[in-house]
């Protein structure tokens, strides 16, 4: 029992001993590797620590060698292909400024040794040198040398980021999403209005924000908003199209009136639970003139008004349409409509275009025609009726709608 506890305390003492003793002699000789820059004009590599041994090659200013120990003021180094030996007094080194990415990193008297002090997320370090995965540091906020393990050290200043659930915001425009917080830093991508995105962090008028895909960038503040806010309080009326003695057009099994009424039964909620305010011109299979529904959404002096239709043509006509009367009070809205439903259903795109229609003419607020299939064409009829499609139009129209409110 003696003999191994004195066996234990010579064992710990040699060790604490080597490693004080290696941490000073890391002071006056390099036993880690660092960058240097050659400060002389031509510098000689020579095959030994001297100058009477021979030259294997000449080194220029500027270039930085890899310096991998020192010998009585020589250095030996090496530069792309070349291994040698230069005079240490040509050769300044480079150092770096790094940052602790880790939440915690311990600082220690030499590569795995014993433990100095407790680094905290972003401290700044000034890197000297390498030694396998370890970095020979000096840590000027703690006025202490000591080394880090080198996956913990960025040259990038990490983040530091306060909650765990972030706030979701979408982009108002096409936004360009840049390595920094500044029109100065690189561009990482291009992203087009309506893409949702995390908000991580913020400095001055700039946020850092994370897109699903997880890539991390900076975007000026002015070209995002919260999403919540696109839709609410927005007045929408919902029309949909004939009903009573009116059927519309039919197809083999289904009447237009039906099956528009279902369209805005299937939206609205939607709607209602973004914040917006939904009006329907009817709500059962009742008779309305087409006065009639203009009126209600003059009377509510409605954000937007939507009528909704099913076409009639031929038996083999396909696709979705969206009309609209005044180019500049209604294209905008009809155009916003028709791209989102067309990309929701994949029914063929037959565009926004003109049409003088009564509830579109009459209109004094924002208003859109939108025809959502051909009933005439046997196998669209069918299609449309199905559940499935009536819930990729009412999410078409709804996003819409959505990007039309967020540029306003
Ligand atoms: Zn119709």
């Amino acid at each position: 029992m003696k003999v191994a506890s004195f066996g234990k305390i010579l064992l710990s003492f040699l060790v604490l001993f080597s490693l004080i003793f290696s941490f000073q002699a890391n002071s006056t000789e390099a036993a880690y590797t660092y960058q240097a820059k050659v400060n002389a004009d031509v510098l000689n590599v020579r095959s030994q620590p001297g100058t009477a041994y021979s030259i294997k090659g000449k080194l220029l200013k500027s270039q930085v060698v890899t310096v991998l120990g020192q010998k009585n003021g020589w250095s030996r180094i090496v530069y792309k292909t070349t291994t040698g030996w230069v005079s240490s007094k040509f050769l300044t080194s480079v150092r770096w400024t790094g940052y602790v990415t880790a939440t915690n990193l311990y600082l220690r008297s030499a590569p795995s040794g014993k433990i100095l002090g407790t680094l905290s997320k972003a401290t700044s370090l000034t890197v000297y040198g390498k030694d396998g995965s370890w970095y020979k540091v000096y840590v000027p906020s703690i006025r202490k040398y000591g080394w880090v393990h080198s996956s913990y050290v960025s040259s990038q200043k990490p983040v530091i980021v306060r909650t765990a659930s972030y706030e979701k915001l979408v982009m108002k425009v096409n936004s360009n999403l840049r390595k920094g917080p500044g029109t100065n830093y690189a561009i990482l991508s291009t992203e087009p209005a309506g893409t949702f995105v995390d908000k991580l962090a913020v400095k001055g008028d700039w946020i850092q924000v994370r897109k699903l895909n997880g890539t991390i960038g900076w975007l000026h503040a002015s070209l995002v908003r919260d999403p919540a806010s696109v839709l609410k309080g927005k007045v929408i009326v919902l029309d949909a199209g004939h009903g009573g003695y009116d059927s519309g057009t039919r197809g083999r099994s289904y009447l237009e009136k039906t099956l528009t009424l279902t369209s805005a039964l299937e939206l609205a909620p939607r709607l209602q639970k973004a914040g917006a305010k939904v009006i329907f011109t009817r709500k059962t299979d009742v008779y309305l003139s087409l006065a009639q529904r203009v009126n209600i959404s003059n009377y509510y002096n409605s954000d937007a008004f939507i009528s909704l239709h099913y076409n009639a043509y031929s038996p083999t006509s396909t696709g979705v349409m969206t009309f609209y009367y005044n180019g500049y009070k209604d294209a905008p809205l009809a155009r916003s409509i028709q791209s989102s439903l067309v990309s929701s259903t994949k029914l063929r795109n037959m565009g926004a275009r003109y049409g003088n229609y009564h509830v579109i003419r009459e209109n004094r607020r924002p208003a859109a025609l939108v025809e959502l299939g051909f009933l005439s064409n046997p196998y669209e009829e069918k299609l449309v009726a199905t559940s499935t499609y009536q819930q990729k139009a009412a999410t078409g129209i709804y996003n819409g709608l959505f990007m039309y409110f967020l540029q306003r």
